[in-house]
């Protein structure tokens, strides 16, 4: 099937339009038109080569919301014309006890991502959601409800999940006090989701200056991380903390507002923090974990999840040769929430 999408074709990370060739129908595949293409600041870390070498041209994208064009002999639970969507991972070897455990993101043997890895059967490579159309094995298409707004579905299938997996992990629910720190693509959903599941949930930044964005989506208000004196007030108030911070930081100054037993888990630093300090995670048995998406099992229920309770992303739509644009602000990180690509805009006869 010929498509068009935008690529990079080297670490510089500009984004031109590429014409490409996705494989055909396999009996297990599903094709798909794709409507709305989330842009998650890994694409932008991948694309530049911040994670290691990337094999060019690279189409990005995993938050993927679409029709399904066609569907191979074996399919069951797709039909031409259904809404569905595609997140972070392709395949994985569904042979291991976290691909039974419904984990795919753990597998032993390797999850594939959406983009920018070989194929598990042919050894191409992935090229992921910044494009026109998508083949992805039944396994790991999603359906979106109707319930959805589809023009801002997209960042749950990255943002939504990277989020609700440790809530629910870690048991967040009625009364339950959070605190979420940051409040980019990702802080915002894990506000959103975590007030959905009857949380009480406080923001926690370096300024109040977020106090009205962090209140219109439903958290109590901000906690200033640079105020010593609400700091101190704070210590030993919530029990879970979820770390959407991006970039290398300490979470030594975050610890101490664990109560006993509470934790702090990361999910939007990868590589090396400031060295933490163990007195408060010793004397209070505060824990310091990380999380990494989340299956497609629990893909589709936060996706059901959102429906259920009206919670959409923050979306700022963009037609898809605004992405440079949209990655200069990602790396300025001057923009909240999340850039979609409404991708009606793009053709192939282009
Ligand atoms: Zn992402
Ligand atoms: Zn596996």
């Amino acid at each position: 099937m010929k498509t068009i999408g935008y690529a990079a074709h080297s670490s510089d990370a500009h984004m031109v339009p590429y014409h490409f060739e996705r494989r055909d129908l396999r009996a297990n595949d599903v094709a798909i038109e794709i409507l709305y293409s989330g842009v998650c600041h890994s694409d932008l870390h991948t694309v530049n080569g911040d994670w290691g070498p990337q094999p060019y041209p690279l189409v990005p994208g995993h938050e993927i919301v679409g029709r399904v064009l066609e569907v191979g002999a074996d399919v069951k639970h797709y039909k031409t014309g259904d809404t569905v969507a595609v997140g972070c991972m392709v395949d994985s070897c569904h042979d291991c006890d976290q691909c039974h455990n419904h984990e795919e993101q753990y597998c032993r043997n390797g999850l594939t991502p959406t983009y920018g890895a070989p194929d598990r059967i042919d050894g191409t490579t992935t090229q992921g959601g910044y494009s026109k159309h998508i083949i992805v094995r039944e396994e790991f298409v999603l359906s979106v409800s109707d319930k959805l707004d589809l023009s801002k579905t997209a960042p749950i299938l990255c943002a939504g999940i990277t989020t609700y997996s440790p809530l629910r992990t870690w048991n967040v629910g009625k009364g339950s006090r959070v605190g979420v720190i940051g409040l980019g693509g990702l802080g915002h959903m894990a506000v959103k989701l975590a007030v959905a599941m009857g949380a009480e949930v406080t923001v926690i930044s370096r300024s109040t200056s977020k106090e009205n964005a962090a209140k219109a989506i439903g958290a109590t208000g901000i906690l200033a991380s640079t105020d010593e004196k609400a700091m101190e007030q704070a210590i030993a108030s919530f029990d879970f903390i979820l770390d959407t911070v991006p970039v290398k930081h300490d979470v030594t100054p975050y610890l101490p507002l664990l109560d006993v037993d509470g934790s702090l888990v990361i999910v939007g630093q990868i590589g090396p923090l400031e060295e933490p300090m163990t007195m408060p995670l010793v004397f209070g048995r505060r824990r310091v974990a990380g999380s990494l998406i989340g299956g497609i099992k629990e893909t589709q229920e936060v996706l059901d999840f959102c429906a259920e309770h009206n919670v959409h992303p923050e979306c700022k739509m963009i037609r898809p040769d605004e992405i440079n644009d949209a990655f200069a602000h990602l790396e300025k990180g001057d923009i909240a929430y999340r850039f979609v690509m409404d991708m009606s805009e793009l053709s192939v006869s282009e």
